[in-house]
């Protein structure tokens, strides 16, 4: 395991569309463990993998109340309702801005294992999976958000 680097906003990496996993690799298997690892020495909710330089469609999300979830490939299925709150970015360090996202969304991913998954979320979970999945087409919140900091 390993603590990679988290590229910051301005570094192009974080503007492209990832490509689909598809297959399950030992190498696919280090990489959600070195996220895991980074996300969790930045003191992350989550992260996904343009952010450590790799164009592939992986997000690890770490919640208090939820535990941790490792998407491969993820979609988003189902969502419903809305929230207005505080997001920030492990790419945009210092900085917060408000954002509308559903308040309850259901995503569908491949597990490390390879299985098929479904996960529903709400509020923070909700926000997260919103958040993580736009990194994997090169969209950082701060397209969406009034900024609050400066
Ligand atoms: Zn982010």
């Amino acid at each position: 395991m390993a603590k990679l680097k988290i590229l910051k906003v301005g570094d192009e990496t974080l503007r492209k569309v990832c490509r689909p996993v598809d297959k399950i690799t030992p190498r696919i298997l280090t990489l959600l463990d070195d996220m895991i690892d980074t996300m969790r020495a930045a003191d992350g909710v989550g992260l996904a993998a343009p952010q450590v330089g790799v164009l592939r469609r992986v997000v690890v999300i770490e919640t208090p109340d939820e535990g941790l979830f490792e998407l491969i490939n993820p979609k988003i299925i189902a969502y419903s309702g809305e929230q207005e709150s505080e997001e920030g970015c492990l790419s945009v360090p210092g900085r917060w801005g408000i954002t509308k996202r559903p308040m309850h969304v259901t995503v569908r991913a491949m597990n490390r294992k390879g299985e098929t998954v479904d996960y529903t979320g709400s509020e923070l979970l909700a926000k997260a999976f919103c958040h993580e999945l736009d990194h994997l087409d090169g969209k950082l919140y701060i397209d969406i958000a009034e900024m609050i900091d400066n």
